[in-house]
């Protein structure tokens, strides 16, 4: 873990059995109808730098035999779930381009901007004449490497897209309100990505919003960018892989195999063999980042309207959850170089 983690939520509290006043609060909260405010996403975020920073936790001395498992057990599949509920229920349907897409980036910028972060919208053309958006957010590191997290939350009609891929945007969401007030090591970018579905008949077209992100990265970003998992459908399934195209740097998906082996969790490597792969990793692979995806397979109802948020499985999500969240969490300088 890393030992500066500073609390001041319930969750963190009661893990650690401290009470603290003053939080902002862990619900979850319905989707603003108005595209966000710079003014009021900062002074939200002043609010929250102003609990973190005034609530530091001494190290512990030995943080992987004795800290890492209540941290692991702070992540809750739960919250994910909510998560995926208000996607995959509320929203429903919601294609690259689509009205009930942008919806899905106001809800998801909303949730960012409760827990502290000043979330922006990356706007992108597609070519069929419309356009779509990915939502951005960064909690700073206190190095210059950065870690990207991130998760498509379009769908393929008439899919509700609770597995695919309400599930991966509510582990990196729920993933991000538990970084809200702690201070990585690396800068952990959250990027939810619009339009990663294929907007035709065309195999190649798709991944627009990861694509969007990676072309608009400095050179500089890419040398500082660690790795880059890419969490999707993960929600559904008897297999539990890690996959790239193995066309970038392997460093990545192995050392997530092993973080897995060391925990117990069933997870193999499963090559992605889409000529241009079948997630979001595609395009920072190709850009020689470390990059990974996590799925559980196979779900049936994928790209269907089976796809509901009933038919997730939560245990599913939990273990995804926490093999991400573990492995982000205790992203330390040795971790980081070991990516290198
Ligand atoms: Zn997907």
């Amino acid at each position: 873990m890393n030992p500066t983690l500073r609390m001041s939520c319930p969750v963190l509290a009661a893990a650690f059995a401290v009470a603290i006043s003053g939080c902002a609060g862990s619900t979850v909260h319905v989707a603003p109808t108005l595209e966000l405010s710079a003014d009021a996403a900062s002074a939200t975020a002043g609010v929250a730098e102003s609990l973190a920073t005034s609530e530091t936790f001494a190290p512990v001395a030995d943080p992987l035999a004795q800290a890492e498992p209540a941290v692991l057990d702070l992540f809750d599949a739960s919250n994910a779930m909510t998560h995926v509920r208000y996607l995959a229920d509320v929203v429903g349907d919601r294609p690259a381009g689509s009205v009930a897409e942008r919806e899905a980036a106001q809800y998801i910028a909303g949730q960012l901007t409760e827990w502290g972060y000043a979330p922006r919208f990356e706007e992108f053309p597609l070519p069929n004449g419309s356009s779509s958006r990915n939502v951005v957010a960064e909690r700073t590191g206190t190095s210059s490497y950065r870690f990207v997290l991130g998760a498509h939350f379009d769908t393929k009609s008439p899919s509700p897209g609770a597995n695919d891929n309400g599930t991966g945007t509510g582990v990196v969401l729920e993933i991000a309100q538990l970084l809200s007030e702690s201070d990585p090591y690396a800068t952990i970018e959250f990027v939810f990505f619009g339009a990663e579905e294929r907007i035709d008949g065309d195999p190649d077209h798709h991944h627009y919003g990861s694509r969007a992100r990676v072309a608009a990265m400095s050179t500089q970003e890419r040398t500082d960018t660690a790795g880059m998992i890419s969490v999707d459908m993960i929600g559904y399934g008897p297999a539990f892989h890690v996959r790239t195209m193995k066309r970038g740097p392997q460093t990545l998906s192995a050392e997530l195999l092993s973080y897995a082996t060391d925990r117990g969790i069933a997870c193999t490597f499963r090559i992605d063999p889409g000529a241009t792969g079948w997630s979001d990793h595609e395009a920072y692979e190709l850009a020689g980042i470390p990059a990974a995806w996590v799925e559980w397979r196979d779900d049936p109802t994928y790209h269907t309207v089976g796809d509901t948020a009933s038919h997730v499985r939560v245990d599913k999500v939990d273990t995804a959850g926490e093999l991400v969240w573990g492995y982000v969490t205790g992203l330390d300088q040795a971790r980081v170089e070991k990516l290198r």
